[in-house]
C-alpha cells in the first residue's frame, strides 16, 4: 500500500523542489529584482523571432518533425561546428536534435550508464546533472572547483584521483555554470589524455560556447586527440540566441554514440519544437558579427554588475563566461549566519536590499565548500542592472 512506502522513488528521494522556485516566489512577494534564475529579459534577434512566426504561418513544423530533427537544422548544426571549431559531423548520422540541452543530458545519461557506474562532474554543478545521473541509477562523483585568488580552478590531481575502475564518463561543463570559469586549453588537453588513458566517455555541456569574455575562446573537448569518437557534445539555442523558452538543443557525436543517445531520446519526448527548429537553423547561420556583438554586450553587463557588487562590499570572483557572477559574502561582514552562509544571506537579501540571488551551496555535494558564495545573473537590461546596483549599495557601510 502507498502508506508503507514513499511515493517518490529512492533514486529521486533527495531531489525536492529547486531553489529557483523558492527564490522566484520570494522575488514576487517582495518586489525584489530577480537576479536568481538565468534567463535574459530581452528576446533574441528580431530575424530569428520572425523566422519562427514564418515557419508557423507557412505550416513548417506544426506537425511531428522527423525523430532526429529536421534536416535543415541538422545541417546548420554541423555547419556551425565546422565553422567555429573545425569539427566535421555528418548531419544524417552524427547530429541529433533534442528538447533543449536538458533532454540531451538526460538522454545521454539514460543511454550510456549502467546502474553502479560512476560519473565525474565538476562541482558546483548544473542542477539537472545529479538528478539525471540518479535516474540512470549511476553514482555522481563531484570534483570541486577551488577558489584560487579571484578564480575557481580545477585541480587536475583531484580529477585524476576521482577516476576509479567504475568511472564510465566525465560530464564536463565549460564555460561553467555557476562559477563562470572557462577551462584553459592545457587543462582540456590533460582531461582528454585522461579520458583516452582510462578509456572514459565524455559528455560535454557547451551551452555557453559563445558566451566567453576577455578574448577567451571556447574549445570543444571533442577537438582534442582521441576525443572525437568518445565525446557526446551538447549545446543549445537558448543561451546563444536569448530564447531559453524555445528548448531547442542538439547532440554531436559519432554514429554509435548518436544512435545510443537517440534510443533514449525517442522515448522521452520523441520530437519537439517543430517551427522553432526552422528558426534555429537560420539563427545558427547568422554572421559572426552577431555572435561577437552579443558577447560584447554581455561582457559589458558583467562589468556593470561586477563593479556594483564590489562597491557594495562583496568579494567578486572573476567570470570568463556564462550569464553568472559568483560573489563571496564574507567581506560584507554581516553579523550572524548571514555573514558566511549564502542560504541565510539569500533569504534575507530581498528584504534587506530588494535583490534576489541564489546560494551556490545548492549546487554542491560538499555544501561547506560553497557556503560563502552566492550567484547573480547579469543577463538583464542595463537599467535593471543599474537599479540592482543602486539597491545593493544598502549593503555597504
Ligand atoms: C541553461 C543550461 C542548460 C539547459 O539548456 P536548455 O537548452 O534550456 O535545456 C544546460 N546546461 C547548463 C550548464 C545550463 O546553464
Amino acid at each position: 500500500m502507498t502508506a508503507d512506502r514513499p511515493l517518490l522513488n529512492r533514486r529521486l528521494a533527495e531531489f525536492g523542489t529547486t531553489i529557483f522556485a523558492e527564490m522566484s516566489q520570494l522575488a514576487v512577494e517582495t518586489g525584489a529584482i530577480n537576479l536568481g534564475q538565468g534567463f535574459p529579459d530581452t528576446d533574441g534577434p528580431a530575424p530569428v523571432l520572425e523566422a519562427a512566426r514564418r515557419a508557423i504561418a507557412e505550416g513548417r513544423g506544426n506537425q511531428y518533425p522527423p525523430g532526429p530533427g529536421i534536416p535543415e537544422l541538422r545541417r546548420a548544426v554541423a555547419a556551425h561546428r565546422e565553422h567555429w571549431y573545425g569539427l566535421v559531423y555528418d548531419p544524417d548520422r552524427e547530429v541529433l536534435v533534442t528538447a533543449g540541452a536538458t533532454e540531451a543530458i538526460a538522454a545521454a545519461m539514460l543511454a550510456l550508464l549502467e546502474p553502479g557506474d560512476e560519473v565525474i562532474a565538476l562541482e558546483p554543478y548544473y542542477d539537472s546533472y545529479a538528478a539525471c545521473i540518479a535516474m540512470a541509477g549511476a553514482r555522481r562523483v563531484p570534483v570541486t572547483l577551488r577558489p584560487v585568488g579571484d578564480r575557481f580552478v580545477l585541480d587536475l590531481d583531484e580529477l585524476r584521483d576521482a577516476v576509479t575502475p567504475r568511472t564510465r564518463l566525465i560530464l564536463l561543463n565549460t564555460p561553467h555554470n555557476p562559477t563562470g570559469a572557462v577551462l584553459p586549453p592545457e587543462q582540456l588537453a590533460e582531461i582528454a589524455r585522461l579520458c583516452v588513458e582510462r578509456d572514459l566517455l565524455a559528455v560535454t555541456d557547451e551551452v555557453y560556447e559563445h558566451l566567453v569574455f576577455d578574448g577567451a575562446v571556447h574549445q570543444s573537448l571533442a577537438s582534442l586527440p582521441g576525443m572525437r569518437e568518445r565525446t557526446v557534445a551538447i549545446s543549445s539555442a537558448g543561451k546563444t540566441f536569448s530564447v531559453t523558452g524555445w528548448k531547442v538543443g542538439w547532440v554531436c557525436a559519432s554514429p554509435a554514440l548518436t544512435t545510443a543517445v537517440r534510443t533514449a531520446k525517442q522515448f522521452l519526448t520523441y520530437v519537439s519544437a517543430g517551427p522553432f527548429q526552422y528558426a534555429v537553423a537560420e539563427a545558427l547561420a547568422l554572421p559572426d558579427a552577431y555572435f561577437t556583438a552579443f558577447t560584447a554586450d554581455l561582457q559589458a553587463k558583467r562589468d556593470l554588475l561586477a563593479a556594483a557588487l564590489a562597491d557594495a562590499g562583496f568579494g567578486v570572483m572573476r567570470t570568463q563566461g556564462t550569464y553568472f557572477l559568483t560573489a563571496d559574502i564574507r567581506p560584507l561582514g554581516l553579523p550572524g549566519p548571514e555573514g558566511a552562509d549564502g542560504e541565510a544571506f539569500c533569504r534575507a537579501l530581498p528584504h534587506r536590499a530588494g535583490v534576489v540571488a541564489i546560494p551556490s551551496q545548492v549546487f554542491y555535494d560538499h555544501r561547506a565548500a560553497g557556503a560563502p558564495y552566492v550567484r547573480f545573473a547579469f543577463c538583464k537590461r542595463p537599467e535593471v542592472l543599474a537599479e540592482a546596483a543602486s539597491r545593493l549599495k544598502a549593503l555597504a557601510h
